[in-house]
């Protein structure tokens, strides 16, 4: 594993600061709980988290939130596994393991898959600016069930 430390609340400032960004207690809140759950996230979880420290912030809110930092760079929104979206603090690249039963997002890192080979015929209609390896199967947990 030689995982970068690429989530962290200062890189978020910096970004914040780069992009004028206001910075509030409540964005504060939404971007930890999307760096600090592994779990890449639903917008319903992360309202649900952030409601604990802030009840009076609303889903919309989280939700625009969301979408903004996701314009921004500063998260990515996962893709390929259909709604709800689901979103990744960790905007370096890396590989997901994704369980078709329960629906879990793990993260894994590959230095082979980072430098997988573009095909020429892709190539020639495809201009490539970033690469992710997509697993599916059972999770551990899943699987133990029988
Ligand atoms: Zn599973
Ligand atoms: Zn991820």
């Amino acid at each position: 594993m030689n995982k970068k430390n690429t989530v962290s609340l200062d890189s978020f400032m910096e970004k914040c600061r780069e992009l004028n960004f206001k910075i509030t207690p409540q964005r504060i809140a939404i971007y930890k709980e999307v760096a600090n759950n592994k779990e890449h996230p639903s917008i319903d979880k992360v309202f649900r988290k952030v409601k604990k420290v802030f009840p009076h912030i609303s889903f919309d809110t989280v939700y625009r939130t969301l979408q903004s930092f996701a314009d921004a760079g500063i998260v990515r929104v996962v893709e390929g596994y259909g709604q709800p979206k689901r979103f990744d603090a960790d905007i370096e690249n890396h590989h997901h393991m994704h369980c078709i039963k329960c629906n879990a997002i793990i993260d894994f890192y590959n230095e082979r898959y980072d430098n997988i080979e573009i095909p020429k015929e892709v190539k020639k209609k495809f201009h490539v600016v970033s690469k992710k390896v997509i697993l599916e199967g059972l999770c551990n947990d899943c699987k133990s069930i029988k």
